[in-house]
């Protein structure tokens, strides 16, 4: 008998978009498991572990649930790193449940669906983003890393179409990471960097997951 698809999850949850161009949207979240990165400012570093393994069933009836519960139109599949696994079969069944898909990525993995919305994160030190997040991203973050200068933020820039926002993300609540942040998109500004926004998290911010 065929194995019906199943999926290694860490999490699935219902809050606000937290960041970028969809933030405050009312989101379901389905969180991954694993990663194959491993930056040291991670904030979701029990994703890396193994997970829980889900029929797509399974996954999908938790998703019907919530959305008794509220009024939800989006899906976001988030990680670690969600194109480590297929997403396809997933995808298919969220859509004929009428959702909108969103997928986070670090751009490193080939895209398996194509999402109705695709924000890429690209992550030091070399911020490699495959072709296909350069030619489909909606929106690029930049983890606002102690390490992260205008020439990076230039480097990516370059990579991606003028349409494409570029999101400037304060790495933590830490104070100096916010003040790098607006320092960096002083010199962006100035440099004449199109598309470059200043940006947080809304849920660190609101302390909700
Ligand atoms: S790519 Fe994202 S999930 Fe993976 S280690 Fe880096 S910050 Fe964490």
């Amino acid at each position: 008998m065929p194995q019906p698809p199943i999926l290694k999850v860490s999490e699935i949850f219902f809050s606000a978009a937290g960041e970028g161009g969809r933030q405050g949207e009312p989101t379901i979240f389905i969180r991954l498991a694993g990663c194959n990165l491993r930056c040291s400012f991670c904030d979701t570093k029990y994703a890396w572990k193994v997970g829980r393994e889900m029929t797509i069933e399974e996954i999908s009836a938790r998703a019907d649930k919530i959305k008794k519960k509220f009024r939800v139109d989006w899906v976001c599949l988030t990680g670690g790193e969600p194109l480590l696994q297929e997403l396809k079969p997933l995808a298919l069944k969220l859509r004929r449940a009428g959702f909108k898909i969103q997928v986070e990525t670090n751009g490193t993995r080939p895209l398996n669906i194509k999402p109705d919305w695709l924000t890429v994160s690209p992550k030091p030190p070399d911020y490699r983003l495959t072709a296909d997040c350069r030619r489909l991203a909606d929106e690029v973050k930049l983890v606002v890393t102690r390490r992260l200068g205008l020439r990076e933020i230039r480097r990516v820039r370059q990579a991606l179409s003028g349409s494409v926002t570029l999101f400037l993300q304060p790495q933590s609540a830490a104070s100096w990471s916010y003040k790098k942040a607006w320092q960096l998109y002083l010199q962006a500004a100035r440099a004449g960097l199109c598309g470059v926004r200043l940006s947080c998290q809304l849920h660190k911010i609101y302390r909700i997951k």
